[in-house]
This record gives C-alpha cells, sequence and structure tokens, in this order.
C-alpha cells in the first residue's frame, strides 16, 4: 500500500492539512508500505511535464479558453470544447487532452461489470486555469509510474474511470489499474460529508474520545451493503 497525498491543486493545500492526514492515520494504525510520495515532488511535476508533452506531440493536448459560464451556456456533451480550442493553437494556462468519445467498461471490485462515457462535459483537463495539474490527469500518471495495480475510492469518482482508462491506454499502459468504488458515509439527506456544513471528522470523534477501534468498526458498520430483507 503506497500512502500518496494528492495535493496538485497548490492553493488548496496546506501543509497543517497534510501534517494533521499524516497524524490521524497513524493515530488509526495505518502504516504504509511506502510514501509519502506527493503529487507536488519535484518528480511528480517532471512525470506529468512530460506525458503533457507525449500528448501534444501526438497533437491530443490544447489549450482552452472556454470558460466555466461558457461551458455551462451550451451544455456542452461529449468530447471537444465549445469554442474549438484545439484547432486554434492556444497557449493558455488549461489545457485539455482529446480523448475522444464513446465509452469505456471495466469489472469493479465492488461492483461489478461497470462502464461510463469518457468525455462527459467535453475533452478531459489536464491543467486548470491557475495552472495547477489536474486531479484526473495526475492519478493516471502516477498509476502508471508507480505501478498501482488496484485503486480504492469512494463512488463519487466512478464517473470520472472511463476518461482515465482511456488515458492509461493512450500513455502507454498496456493494462488498467483494478477499481474498487466504495459507498460512502452520507449525511441522513443522501449529501456528501464536508467539513464546512460542520460534519464530524476522525479528528472530532478522536477529540471526544473515540478509540481507533471505535472508529474502524462505525466506519465498517456504515459501509456495510444494505443487507436484503429478511423473509
Ligand atoms: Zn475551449
Amino acid at each position: 500500500m503506497l500512502l500518496r497525498i494528492e495535493d496538485h491543486d497548490r492553493e488548496r493545500s496546506r501543509p497543517e492539512y497534510d501534517a494533521a492526514l499524516l497524524e490521524d492515520l497513524a493515530w488509526l494504525g495505518f502504516a504504509a508500505d511506502a510514501g509519502p510520495v506527493r503529487q507536488s515532488d519535484a518528480d511528480a511535476i517532471e512525470a506529468y511535464t512530460a506525458a503533457l508533452q507525449a500528448l501534444r506531440e501526438d497533437g491530443l493536448a490544447y489549450g482552452c479558453d472556454c470558460t466555466r459560464s461558457t461551458l455551462a451556456e451550451g451544455r456542452w456533451s461529449g468530447p471537444g470544447c465549445p469554442g474549438g480550442c484545439r484547432e486554434r493553437e492556444l497557449r493558455g494556462p488549461v489545457v485539455r487532452v482529446a480523448l475522444g468519445g464513446g465509452s469505456e467498461a471495466w469489472t469493479d471490485v465492488q461492483v461489478g461489470p461497470s462502464s461510463g462515457p469518457v468525455a462527459v462535459g467535453g475533452d478531459l483537463p489536464i491543467r486548470d486555469r491557475r495552472g495547477n495539474w489536474t486531479y484526473g490527469f495526475c492519478v493516471v500518471v502516477d498509476d502508471l509510474r508507480q505501478g498501482v495495480e488496484l485503486v480504492v475510492r469512494g463512488e463519487d469518482l466512478a464517473g470520472a474511470t472511463p476518461a482515465q482508462l482511456r488515458l492509461a491506454r493512450i500513455l502507454g499502459r498496456p493494462a488498467p489499474p483494478a477499481f474498487l468504488h466504495h459507498p460512502l458515509i452520507r449525511r441522513p439527506d443522501g449529501r456528501k460529508l464536508s467539513k464546512s456544513a460542520g460534519d464530524t471528522g476522525v479528528r472530532e470523534l478522536r477529540g471526544g474520545g473515540a478509540t481507533p477501534d471505535d472508529v474502524i468498526a462505525a466506519a465498517l458498520a456504515a459501509l456495510q451493503p444494505a443487507q436484503p430483507p429478511a423473509r
């Protein structure tokens, strides 16, 4: 198990979040076999830059000046972008990669046979308007170079999988990693937990006197698949 800190968004990442995360994991008794590695590490940046260069050379990566509102206005769906930027040789901070359309299928370790469209709201952004590398790009490059064979993550990211499968293949990965998308612990109204909404995190449970075993048992109980009704 590799501990990778996904701090590709330089504005939202803070050393204190990083430290708190490592401390909570240690408290829970989590011991990684390797890492922590970070997406802000020099070798990571070098790998993203090289992958972008390769995509540019293949004519797949392009600068895009579509704004979020342009995208929303036209309710853009499928590959490309509303401004037809791939043909315009722009040099903006936003870079997208043309992965094509269609869909990709995989056998999810938790969910079973799964599939979805590669391009939902346009081509995959690989750098955002502030020049940050994007999650959907970094994880594919990292999984490839770090030999990750099993990706375990929340079901909220299942929709990102088809584009990531396609990108991995374009970047030369012969066989994709296996994916396991697990359910999330949600609020009673079905929304995701969030710090800003005042939801409890490991830190608060710990402050309230919970032991690591209590936290792990509560998480396991909450994540059990729904039981079939008793006869
Ligand atoms: Zn565009």
